[in-house]
């Protein structure tokens, strides 16, 4: 039961496979799709541990010559050094344009290997075997690579397609529960930004997606298709790709705030409280219906996210602090604020110039 979901990029168009298992069969896809391609695997010590060997048995058995980098977990190997550990590998194997990175793990390894994948001989061809919730429906799909620096993250990098995407949903079952609920934040957000009905279905099956039934796989293809068809008609984020940032603006500020400290909040859950944020507001502004906005709130809180600022552990800065991390996120032209605000439930927006005073106002509300 592999269901395919095609990003149609012109001549650049590529496959996402999602299944449980794939990583079995893995080998002979790449084989299929880069006749002759020598390969080097890109990973952390996290999921090595669990899905290196069957991708590297694999790749043996369909022929393939292959090479493994592991890196250390964490978002700190997204950086610099971990970059230059890693071309070092690529042409220290002697691979060519021709032969394959295969980015195995979540959005870390993903947006590093991609970025490496990019740079190294003008582009290599990039494989991307997606293991979290997270790089399953959003890293892995569109063509971002990059990496953090001191000044910021995601600041340097460059947009690179993979060949191939094969996202392996029995991979899941060794993610951490919570990593699992992050990454349901982002499929969520779909279903909020233009996908009304999803959401509906999401309400509906939310547990066999935590569980691993079919609606897993259901989950993570609309996921996938609902942002393929948002980068089919901006690849490079001209306009409309920025509805992707829905609830990463309050995100965004809220993670800076907590340092990026892990233990305090992951990305996903960042999102979850600035989503339900960003409904909030949208009614405040009189544009959205209160009602749209509990339901949201609603759907988060039961699938264990949490939705508002006192549920993030230790003490959050003021209001107007707040605000300055939000006016510093890069969403912020000429002292307007840009937002990606909603009418309702899968109806969202991008709104320039929502007066600084309003969202002011409102996060003094929300304290
Ligand atoms: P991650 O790569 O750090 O993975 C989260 C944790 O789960 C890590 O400890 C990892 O080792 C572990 N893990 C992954 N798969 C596992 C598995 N199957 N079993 C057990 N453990 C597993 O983080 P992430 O949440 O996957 O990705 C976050 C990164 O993605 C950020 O750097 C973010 O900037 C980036 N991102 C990129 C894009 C894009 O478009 N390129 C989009 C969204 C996010
Ligand atoms: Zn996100």
């Amino acid at each position: 039961d592999t269901v395919t979901v095609t990003v149609g990029l012109g001549e650049r168009a590529y496959d996402i496979l999602i299944g449980k298992g794939l990583i079995a069969g893995a080998g002979a896809r790449i084989a299929a799709r880069l006749p002759g391609a020598r390969a080097a695997i890109v990973t952390d010590e996290n999921v090595a541990a669990r899905h290196l060997a069957p991708l590297q048995a694999s790749l043996r058995a369909a022929g393939i010559d292959s090479t493994t980098v592991t890196l250390a977990p964490g978002e700190r190997s997204k950086g610099f050094e971990t970059l230059e550990q890693t071309v070092d590998a690529l042409l220290g194997a002697r691979l060519e344009r021709r032969d394959a990175v295969i980015a195995l793990g979540g959005g870390v390894v993903g947006d590093l290997a991609g970025f490496a994948a990019g740079i190294v001989r003008r582009g290599m061809q990039f494989v991307q075997v997606p293991t979290s919730l997270l790089a399953q429906v959003d890293s892995s799909v569109g063509g971002k690579t990059g990496i953090n620096t001191p000044r910021g993250k995601n600041l340097v990098g460059v947009f690179h397609q993979p060949r191939l995407v094969l996202a392996d949903t029995g991979v899941l079952d060794t993610l951490p529960e919570r990593e699992f609920r992050a990454g349901y934040a982002e499929v969520a957000k779909y279903g909020l930004i233009d996908q009304p009905d999803f959401f509906a279905w999401l309400e509906a099956n939310w547990r066999e997606v935590f569980s691993g039934g079919p609606a897993r796989t259901q989950a993570i293809a609309r996921s996938c298709r609902a942002k393929a068809e948002i980068v089919e008609r901006d690849e490079r984020e001209a306009g409309e790709r920025a509805l992707l940032n829905l609830g990463h603006t309050f995100g965004h500020a809220l993670e800076a705030a907590t340092g990026y400290d892990s233990a305090r909040l992951v990305h996903g859950e960042a999102v979850a409280i600035g989503m339900a944020m960003a409904h909030r507001f949208s009614a405040r502004m009189n544009l959205a219906s209160p009602d749209d906005a509990e339901r949201v709130e609603a759907h988060l809180r039961a699938v264990g996210l949490p939705t508002r600022l006192e549920q993030v552990p230790g003490a959050l800065p003021g209001a107007a602090a707040l605000l300055s991390y939000i006016a510093q996120d890069k969403k912020v032209s000429r002292g307007s604020l840009t937002f990606i605000l909603t009418r309702g439930i899968g109806r969202a927006f991008i709104a320039r110039d929502v007066p600084a005073s309003q969202v002011l106002a409102f996060l003094e509300e929300c304290r």
